[in-house]
């Protein structure tokens, strides 16, 4: 057992983010204090832009710029220093990230063209073409979520790219919590613009988000004019090339954090993460399923990161006492999100092993069989 285990305890996080982060990961924490515009720092800082560029396979094409920001930070940046005068952003919304881009678009002002789909739904990629096509000249980009960590649908990033592609438009796409997880390839899957945090798939610790954008279109984009001062996408980039620093005060230890999960995510390898994650999945389902439980997202269309579970019919269900129960022995549930049908979900991301999935599957089938609750 590492001295970091010995001292505090370890919990199981099931919910999306922040997750279970590895020993090594929270004992990197520990580092001597230093000046953030140092050298040293600034060499830990340029591997770490450059790496997590190299998890999606853009070392050729694009750049990465960090954000000292929760995830949406880095949404907002991408939002208001991208938008074009007298264009809008085709946005396509069936979850609460979804529609979260379009609320940053109208608080700040910035025009845009909306394909709602029914939370939980996958994208109706005619209605999409369409809207495509008819607002052809007034649309610059398209913007959406990759996995809609709301319901844990996985949307169909090919198809949405394809589709953008034939009409020429720049594709920004929030990979929040799946960056890292699936396997994705910016150039293959024609990403300008892909945005994520630390404290997702990548398993590192919350403080940091960033945007990894193709270089030719950062380039073209400094004569925009961007709404935000600190979320300036240009200025973070040139700054953090040129000077190899963060424009502002970064959290320094955080950044130590995150280099671990880069290595550690490298030591696993891309496919031993996803392979990792899927037989997670895959225990976890199949346990729900043995105990009677349904999903809210047809299968087929499983992100295999997070599910979202129909809640029990059950009167004598109430999510917060099973949050409860299973919280004092060390597993956190996360609650549904503004779907017609409630839902609890699950996400299986993060430093885990099969065992944590068995083991709380194990007291999930407790509580309902203590309580006498039909699941
Ligand atoms: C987690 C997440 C975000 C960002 O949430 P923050 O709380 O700002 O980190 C955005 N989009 C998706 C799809 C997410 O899963």
């Amino acid at each position: 057992m590492s001295e970091i285990s010995k001292s505090i305890k370890r919990t199981v996080l099931l919910n999306p983010g922040p997750l279970t982060t590895s020993d090594a990961v929270k004992q990197a924490l520990l580092v001597s204090d230093i000046c953030p515009r140092e050298k040293e720092f600034g060499i830990l800082m340029d591997s770490v832009r450059q790496d997590l560029v190299k998890i999606v396979h853009g070392e050729k094409t694009h750049e990465c710029v960090l954000f000292v920001s929760s995830g949406t930070g880095a949404v907002e940046a991408c939002l208001t220093s991208l938008y074009e005068k007298n264009k809008s952003f085709l946005v396509i919304n069936n979850g609460a990230y979804g529609k979260r881009i379009q609320n940053i678009c109208d608080r700040f002002e910035i025009s845009h063209i909306d394909l709602n789909c029914e939370w939980g739904e996958p994208v109706d990629l005619i209605q999409y073409e369409s809207l495509l096509e008819q607002n052809t000249d007034s649309i610059s980009a398209v913007v959406f979520v990759h996995h809609e960590t709301t319901v844990g649908i996985l949307n169909p990033l090919n198809e949405i790219s394809d589709i953008a592609q034939k009409y020429k438009k720049t594709v920004i796409i929030d990979a929040m919590s799946s960056y890292a997880g699936i396997p994705m390839d910016v150039q293959k899957n024609k990403i300008h613009y892909l945005i994520s945090s630390s404290n997702k798939c990548i398993q590192g610790m919350p403080g940091l988000s960033f945007v990894i954008g193709e270089r030719a279109s950062l380039e073209k984009i400094k004569n925009l004019n961007p709404k935000s001062y600190y979320f300036n996408l240009y200025e973070n980039y040139i700054f953090q090339k040129e000077q190899k620093q963060f424009q502002f005060t970064p959290p320094v230890q955080v950044l130590y954090a995150l280099r671990k999960a880069i290595d550690e995510y490298f030591e696993e390898t891309e496919e031993g993460r996803f392979n990792r994650y899927s037989e997670l999945y895959k225990s976890l389902i199949i346990g729900l399923k043995k105990m009677g439980f349904h999903f809210l997202v047809g299968e087929k269309h499983h992100s295999k990161l997070l599910t979202a579970i129909l809640n029990p019919k059950d009167p004598k269900y109430n999510f917060n006492d099973m949050h409860d129960y299973l919280y004092e022995r060390g597993f956190t549930i996360y609650p549904g999100k503004g779907t017609k049908e409630g839902t609890f979900r699950l996400a299986n991301i993060g430093a885990l092993c099969r065992k944590d999935i068995e083991e709380f599957l194990q007291h999930l089938k407790e509580y309902f069989i203590k309580f006498k609750i039909n699941s």
